[in-house]
């Protein structure tokens, strides 16, 4: 449990350190040049909105993890309250479905988040 405490808080890190990164990057408001420059520009910042809607969102998930593990109910499954399987926390420490609800979910809603896709693949090779 402590290994995985420290594997969501190294992961917490690094999305930080990214979304710091992208600032530090995005297309300054000062620069405006011609139409095509600031249209250029837009769709770039537009693309660094999405990247960081994505970051926030897995650090969301990751802050959830942690707090589910200072309650003592982190690796139980929200949907039918059974343990999730080490193997499936050490690929995606922050899923709050065991392997059954999370396949059953996609099936139903259709909707594969990656990271949990990435992992179902790295468990099929195991
Ligand atoms: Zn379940």
């Amino acid at each position: 449990m402590d290994e995985i405490k420290a594997m969501l808080l190294q992961e917490k890190e690094n999305i930080i350190a990214d979304i710091l990164k992208t600032q530090e990057h995005m297309p300054k408001d000062h620069d405006i040049g011609d139409e095509i420059d600031s249209s250029v520009e837009d769709q770039e910042r537009k693309l660094m909105l999405l990247l960081q809607d994505r970051e926030r969102e897995k650090l969301e998930k990751i802050e959830r993890a942690l707090i589910r593990i200072e309650n003592n109910d982190y690796g139980e499954c929200e949907e039918c309250g059974e343990p999730i399987s080490p193997k499936r926390l050490m690929i995606v420490p922050f899923a709050r479905l065991c392997i059954n609800c999370k396949q059953e979910e996609e099936r139903t809603s259709g909707v594969y988040s990656r990271e949990d896709m990435e992992g179902s693949l790295r468990y099929m090779e195991e």
